[in-house]
């Protein structure tokens, strides 16, 4: 049996997906470095860097800010095996497939789930959450910052705080899309734990998942009455390994590399400025969501301002079938974009301007290649 290196059967493909999006050369350079050990000098110096640099990125101060070994997902898991207890209640916005996901998992972990049941597309007011937490007393509140799956982007998010901690409870978010591409401002809007993941706005390979708990967060976690029930992402564990000037007790062996990596996507985002990257991604959303328009494309959430920037999901016009015109973009074109999810699939599409896919270039390559697969000529300018 002959087979080929990887090298040899990859395409060149430009992402335009939900993630990953397009890694820069210098990121898969620092995956390529020299592996060493986990508890090598010159490793433990770059892991308390990498931790700077993600404070930096979530905008807080958070001494427990760490990389957990995994996707965006076990950021979710890890979120909620620490900070949710058997018999817990935690009130979860409902309004795409990912809230879905993390009602299941509070589930599981033995949480009772309060549903905050929204239309997709939509976002919660800071109204609807008083009105929840008033009904039953909630231990959290759990919410999705930018909803992959139909591309909503959650206002209020410092007086939705306010509304959770007045009523005793903590503030857990997932924020896998909007980091890095958006601000997300842990310490002033009074989030108490977050997750993400870093193939998405951070332009790294999948692999990790960057959390964030404060203090608050830290203390429901010291004051457990039950064990974490999960083993491998016990974080009164994982702490150990984590904390400068500790013992640096082994866990788990880090994912080495792929924190090489994570340390120069961050890197390279500093480097251009948080604002900066901001203001590109928004720039480039806009120029994306013109030439959709008028190419026919019908966005799934209404409100402009309610729209993200680093992911379009749209409507295609009557008459074409996405499954179809998505494997065109990508033999033809080389270019990947997400079909719908949930709700939407088989009726919308997902494009992604996802940190380092956020280039004025690539969108306007983009954009010729939708209309040529389309074949429709847009009306307007592009
Ligand atoms: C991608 C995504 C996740 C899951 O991340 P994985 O890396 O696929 O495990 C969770 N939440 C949101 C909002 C996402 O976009």
């Amino acid at each position: 049996m002959e087979i080929k290196r990887v090298n040899e059967q990859i395409a060149k493909v430009r992402l335009h997906g939900p993630g990953p999006s397009d890694v820069p050369a210098s990121v898969l350079d620092a995956l390529s470095a020299r592996t060493i050990g986990h508890l090598d000098p010159d490793f433990l110096r770059v892991m308390d860097q990498t931790q700077e640099m993600l404070r930096a990125v979530f905008q807080t101060k958070n001494r427990m800010t760490i990389p957990v070994s995994g996707t965006g997902s076990s950021g979710m898991e890890a979120l909620v095996a620490n900070l949710v207890e058997p018999g817990d209640r935690v009130a979860v916005v409902r309004n795409g497939v990912f809230g879905g996901r993390i009602a299941d998992e509070i589930a599981r972990f033995g949480g009772e789930v309060l549903e905050i049941s929204l239309e997709w597309g939509t976002t919660v007011e800071p109204e609807q959450v008083k009105k929840a937490l008033s009904s039953k007393k909630c231990q959290a509140l759990f919410l999705v910052h930018a909803e992959t799956s139909t591309g909503a982007h959650q206002q209020h998010m410092k007086e939705i705080a306010d509304i959770v901690h007045e009523h005793g409870a903590i503030f857990l978010v997932d924020c896998v899309t909007s980091l890095g591409g958006a601000e997300v401002k842990v310490d002033e809007w009074g989030i108490d734990a977050a997750y993400s993941g870093t193939q998405k706005c951070l332009s790294v390979p999948p692999g990790l998942a960057p959390i964030t708990l404060n203090e608050r967060a830290m203390e429901k976690l010291r004051k457990r009455e039950t064990p974490v029930q999960s083993w491998y992402f016990d974080l009164t564990m994982i702490e150990q390994y984590w904390t400068e000037g500790v013992s640096r007790k082994y866990h788990h062996t880090a994912p080495v590399n792929m924190i090489f990596a994570l340390h120069e996507g961050l890197r390279l985002i500093l480097e251009e400025g948080l604002e900066a990257v901001f203001e590109r991604h928004r720039k480039n959303a806009a120029a994306l969501q013109a030439g959709l328009e008028s190419l026919g494309l019908r966005y799934v959430v209404e409100k402009p301002e309610h729209r993200l920037p680093m992911l379009h999901a749209v409507f295609l016009p009557e008459g074409h079938e996405e499954g179809k015109l998505r494997k065109r973009l990508r033999t033809e074109f080389k270019v990947e974009v997400g079909g719908g999810l949930g709700e939407f699939a088989g009726k919308a599409w997902r494009v992604g301007l996802m940190g380092h896919s956020s280039r004025e270039e690539k969108v306007q390559a983009l954009l010729r290649d939708i209309q040529s697969v389309l074949c429709v000529r847009p009306v307007g300018p592009v």
